[in-house]
């Protein structure tokens, strides 16, 4: 059975990467599936992202990342598969979730979304506090796999130098 994770991943945290490996084990294929989401404008590219992610689970030889910029359900048509995986932290998350679940099932009648919860260090984790505290000059070194976070230092040497 193969699965997908999609997400704006901007950038990949211990939080999805505690969902990463939990998937890894349930799935023989899972995809990280990449979503370009211009709309949200992410802080890092869509080549970006990818390379971070990349780098950060090579050690998984049953997960592979892909960027995506159609409809999620086009994009598991194209590779047959019909499982969403995604994480859920807190109530917060859960009516947006299922109501994300329930328009993909209504448009892909054999999509099934299965939710899986992280470890409770990383119920707190998001990918936009993590922007915000490097931004501000703070330490996200455990928040993040290492790939990430020089990736995340780069990103900031950079736009404070310009
Ligand atoms: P999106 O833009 O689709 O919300 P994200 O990259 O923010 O993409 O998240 C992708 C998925 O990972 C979502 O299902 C989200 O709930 C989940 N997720 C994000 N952070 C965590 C975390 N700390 N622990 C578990 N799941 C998480």
């Amino acid at each position: 059975m193969k699965a997908l994770y999609p997400g704006t991943f901007d950038p990949l945290t211990n939080g999805h990467l505690d969902i990463i490996e939990r998937g890894s084990k349930m799935f023989k294929h899972l995809i990280v599936a990449i979503a370009e989401n211009k709309r949200k404008k992410p802080l890092f590219t869509i080549e970006e992202r990818v390379e971070m992610a990349k780098e950060s689970l090579k050690s998984f030889d049953n997960v592979s990342v892909l960027p995506f910029s159609n409809l999620l359900i086009h994009f598991m048509k194209e590779h047959n598969i019909n499982i969403i995986l995604r994480g859920l932290r807190a109530v917060s998350d859960f009516e947006f979730e299922l109501q994300l679940a329930l328009m993909n099932r209504k448009m892909y009648p054999d999509c099934e979304t299965v939710f899986l919860m992280p470890s409770s260090k990383h119920i707190f984790l998001s990918s936009s506090m993590i922007r915000e505290i490097a931004s501000l000059g703070g330490d996200v070194s455990c928040f993040v796999p290492h790939p990430v976070f020089m990736k995340i230092e780069e990103k900031f040497k950079m736009i404070k130098e310009s």
